[in-house]
């Protein structure tokens, strides 16, 4: 995915040779996609002209993902790939959470690499292409990179860039950065630093731009967005910010909520009551939970009381008995016990999530976890895995059934031969379900479906 398009045309430098273009290759997550954005409009802004194709590029940007080894293995491979490919006039940085995290290795296993820059450190891209430029003809054909230092916490958003990025109708709005959080598991915090949230009248504003823009849905987004705000000490938080954002901007229809954290501030009342008094905040919650068994959980570090976990949950479900719940887990964490796991399969079936995200557990280098052993074995790890989705297959089918002869509005996101595809309030995307459509219908608008069929995870249905 690139992140060199946007608002400006993009330029080719083989027509605009004066003017020095860059290609932006995005991975990861919606975080990075943001972030991605905000360079993109930095070296727009600083005369540089957007690539759509990396050949015709000045400089390869890649903001590289680095949260575990998976995503780093394919950080490398999309590195090295280009660097092979590349010109020996093109240049090649790497920004985001693997620089941040791993600059020295990164410049060792990529020798063709010019420019590293951390994620904390995205706002000086446009110093770094221009020490990468500055030194063009100096660098010795391998090493040293030019690196940006990347120790500090982020810095202030600069001036005028929106922390948003649009996908299609839906646009991703950044409420903070890094996490203050301790999951023993999660090189997050490590990564990223603390919680750096913005401020509150930044963030209207740029969902104002969003809305000018016209976007259909906005997705707030954070490491936990339910941690918003308590770090700037105004006494101003998540359910403030959700009210005020509903009344800048009443004409987006669509506004969910991510990344939600299960402690008794973030899984509160007060949050259920908001969302529920106000329509366009979609009765929808990521609320990754990581596990069931309050001894795991004690090892993760994480709120460990289930029962109080089940009250949030079920004030939800009062409050919009519509509400779709996504949670994650994490199976196989050091000393996990067959017991242990039955305890989290059983909380599946008991809760009866919407929708279930699983992740086999591996070491990541400097989280405490490293400290207890990484002692399930993975074929074990690969079954609990299996096991938990057999759980919830029958489950999001029997949701899925229920739906059927009802009206779902649906964000149509593509069509062609005959059917649209869309994702309704219940879908969160890339991550969750989709709803077919039987007739090719507009995209980027929000149209009424009537639902017809139920299968797993999607839906069929037919223009209301
Ligand atoms: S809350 Fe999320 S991002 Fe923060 S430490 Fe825990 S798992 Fe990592």
């Amino acid at each position: 995915m690139t992140a060199g398009e946007g608002p400006l045309l993009p330029c080719n430098r083989l027509i605009m040779d004066e003017l020095p273009s860059f290609y932006l290759m995005s991975l990861g997550c919606p975080k990075n996609l943001v972030d991605s954005e905000g360079m993109a409009t930095l070296l727009r802004r600083a005369g540089y002209g957007s690539a759509t194709d990396p050949e015709r590029a000045d400089f390869l940007i890649v903001n590289t993902c680095g949260f575990i080894e998976s995503a780093r293995v394919e950080s490398r491979a999309v590195l090295s790939e280009l660097t092979r490919n590349k010109e020996p006039e093109q240049r090649i940085i790497a920004a985001g959470c693997y620089s941040q995290r791993y600059p020295g290795r990164l410049a060792e296993s990529i020798p063709g690499l010019d420019g590293l820059i951390g994620t904390r450190r995205w706002m000086d891209i446009v110093d770094l292409v221009e020490q990468v430029e500055a030194r063009r003809d100096r660098r010795p054909a391998s090493g040293p990179v030019t690196h940006v230092s990347h120790t500090e916490s982020y810095g202030r958003d600069p001036a005028g860039i929106v922390r948003g990025a649009i996908q299609g109708a839906t646009a991703y709005l950044k409420l903070a950065d890094g996490c203050s959080r301790s999951c023993a598991f999660c090189a997050i915090p490590i990564i990223k630093g603390p919680t750096v949230s913005r401020p509150p009248a930044t963030v209207l504003a740029d969902a104002r731009t969003l809305d000018e823009l016209g976007v259909q849905e906005i997705i707030l987004i954070a490491q936990d967005t339910t941690n918003y705000g308590r770090d700037l000490g105004m006494g101003y938080g998540l359910t403030e910010l959700l009210a005020d954002l509903v009344r800048a901007v009443p004409q987006v229809p669509w506004i969910r909520l991510m990344y939600g954290y299960p402690s008794p501030t973030g899984l509160s009342d007060r949050l259920a009551e908001t969302m529920a008094d106000h329509r366009q905040i979609l009765p929808y919650v990521d609320l990754p939970l990581q596990h069931a068994h309050p001894e795991v959980l004690r090892r993760m570090r994480r709120p460990a009381n289930m029962d109080r976990v089940r009250r949030g949950i079920a004030r939800l479900r009062e409050a919009m008995p519509e509400i779709a719940i996504r949670t994650t887990f994490v199976v196989g964490f050091p000393g996990e016990t067959e017991k242990e796991f039955r305890t989290l399969l059983q909380f599946v079936k008991e809760i009866r999530f919407d929708r279930l995200g699983a992740f086999t557990y591996s070491h990541e280098e400097g989280t405490a976890a490293t400290a207890l052993g990484d002692d399930v074995p993975r074929q074990v790890k690969e079954d609990r895995r299996e096991r938990l989705f057999a759980a919830q297959q029958p489950i999001s089918l029997e949701k899925n059934r229920a739906l059927v002869g009802k009206v779902l509005n649906v964000l149509i996101e593509g069509e062609g031969e005959g059917v649209s595809v869309g994702r309704s309030y219940r879908d969160a995307p890339e991550v969750d379900g989709l709803v077919l459509v039987e007739t090719e219908l507009p995209i980027g608008q929000i149209v009424p479906v009537r639902i017809t069929t139920a299968l797993e995870y999607d839906l069929i249905g037919v223009r209301s």
